[in-house]
């Protein structure tokens, strides 16, 4: 896609620090850098959230993480953890419309990046985790 900043970058029309690449993926440091090494994985087909993967798109992204993950480990000793997050859509925060798995070193000198998931349970009863589950389940 001509507008697309991430096929642009793929183009080599706008820079980028590239940390690795094969025939369907292109890894490289995200500019905001959240934490040191914060590296995001894309297609190089353009897609434009998990909605639109291929079996294979997904294949090739779940192939390329534990690479870069471990490249990360590697490169940076320090580092004590990994989140590997996928935003999809503007009300998650996506705000790069070509799908990218952003992966996220943490160091335990940082503090200044909270990724939180409160516990909801108090809301849901267990006939309503049964409910939700049949409707999920009946969807494929
Ligand atoms: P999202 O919010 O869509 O999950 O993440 C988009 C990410 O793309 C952001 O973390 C942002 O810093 C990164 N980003 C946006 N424009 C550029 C760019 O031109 N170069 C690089 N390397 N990263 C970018
Ligand atoms: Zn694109």
């Amino acid at each position: 896609m001509t507008d697309c900043i991430f096929c642009n970058i793929l183009k080599g029309n706008i820079p980028s620090y590239k940390v690795y690449e094969d025939d369907f993926v292109f890894a490289f440091l995200d500019i905001t850098q959240v934490t040191k090494g914060h590296t995001l994985i894309i297609p190089k087909e353009h897609v434009k959230d998990v909605f639109e993967w291929t079996p294979s798109i997904a294949t090739h992204l779940a192939t390329a993480i534990p690479k870069v993950a471990n490249a990360l480990q590697k490169a940076f000793p320090d580092m004590q953890g990994l989140n590997i997050v996928n935003n999809n859509k503007e009300l998650a925060y996506q705000s790069v419309f070509h799908s990218h798995i952003h992966l996220i070193p943490r160091y335990t000198n940082e503090d200044d990046f909270a990724l939180t998931m409160r516990s909801n349970m108090d809301d849901y009863t267990s006939d309503m985790m049964q409910e939700i589950a049949q409707n999920i389940k009946n969807q494929f």
